[in-house]
């Protein structure tokens, strides 16, 4: 039995040596408060760093195998996607993080692949960092916020970026990046995270789907993060509001339930009914395995998770676990 973790993080160890004593990263910094918690400083906000962020790829290795996973497919720490620093900023801090997951790839071929994260502030060099990493180290695609700026993917300057990433055959995933539209709402008990986090993958899911992006790109392939959020529990009221309105249906031929299948899931959804929910509503095909590892929001011991679920069969859990990623992206 494999497992392939989709929804892997790394704070990359470039991070770490240059903001070492007082230097900077790219302008980002890095300060310890007096309980000697370590926080990046990006752009003049601080983001809290768990201690694995720092762990070097042994110790990743160590902790893979105690959990039972056999490969991380590894995305660079969404907090520092940088799009709201100068775009000279994102390009260099996404070049340092892709070429450090080259090196890991490099070195560990059977145990990491990569997603690369990209300046998005700036769409040519975005499409030209995805096109390096595709064409010359090896990744399978890259993680992006669900917004740049506030500006969602389906703004026309986003298409020739989706016409690019289809091309190239890319996974496009979809994961936050520090405050989410909670945020301003209500910043307490965790809110911008726990419903924050779903709430922006169904307004993306819904801007791929309405802006037209989806048809514009029939063979892009995307992942949406945390179980697409809301998006399956939801998707009622999306086809109801695109029966009777008709802003709804302006770019959008079929009812936005006839697009959950063109959409992968990962399975960080927390419970064996919202699980079984996703797998009925968009097809076993669809789920993917991911951790969020090393975050506290992780499963603590997702393999043994998967493997105890009682109402999913063995095929559906293999499926999950590793057969539907090791054919989505080769592996
Ligand atoms: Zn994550």
């Amino acid at each position: 039995m494999r497992s392939i973790d989709i929804h892997a993080h790394l704070t990359p160890q470039c991070f770490w040596r240059a903001t070492q004593g007082s230097g900077t990263w790219h302008t980002l910094r890095r300060e310890q408060d007096a309980q000697g918690r370590e926080y990046a400083v990006v752009g003049g906000h601080r983001q809290q760093l768990p201690p694995k962020a720092r762990w070097t790829p042994e110790e990743r290795l160590a902790d893979m195998d105690s959990l039972g996973v056999d490969v991380h497919v590894l995305s660079p720490y969404s907090g520092f996607y940088n799009y709201d620093l100068d775009p000279s900023v994102a390009i260099a801090t996404s070049r340092d993080s892709n070429n450090e997951i080259r090196d890991m790839i490099s070195a560990r071929p059977e145990r990491f692949a990569g997603l690369a994260t990209l300046p998005m502030q700036d769409v040519p060099a975005a499409i030209a960092e995805l096109e390096r990493v595709m064409t010359q180290l090896g990744f399978k695609g890259a993680m992006i916020n669900d917004h740049v700026n506030g500006r969602t993917f389906d703004e026309p300057e986003f298409l020739p970026f989706w016409k690019a990433a289809e091309q190239m055959g890319a996974l496009i995933m979809f994961h936050q990046g520090g405050e989410t539209m909670v945020s301003p709402r209500n910043p307490r008990y965790h809110l911008p995270n726990t419903i924050g986090n779903l709430a922006e993958r169904t307004v993306t899911y819904a801007a791929l789907v309405f802006g037209g992006v989806m048809d514009a790109c029939p063979d892009l392939q995307i992942c949406l993060c945390h179980g697409g959020g809301y998006t399956c529990y939801g998707i009622g009221r999306m086809d109801r509001g695109w029966e009777v309105r008709p802003e709804a249906r302006q770019l959008l031929p079929n009812p936005p339930s006839t697009y959950l299948r063109r959409f992968y899931y990962d399975c960080i959804v927390y419970t064996e009914e919202a699980l079984r929910y996703l797998i009925d509503t968009v097809g076993i095909d669809r789920v993917v395995f991911g951790t969020d590892w090393p975050y506290d929001m992780v499963f603590d011991w997702p393999v043994s998770w998967i493997l105890s679920l009682k109402h999913l069969t063995q095929a559906e859990k293999e499926a999950i676990l590793w057969k539907n990623l090791e054919r989505l992206l080769g592996l």
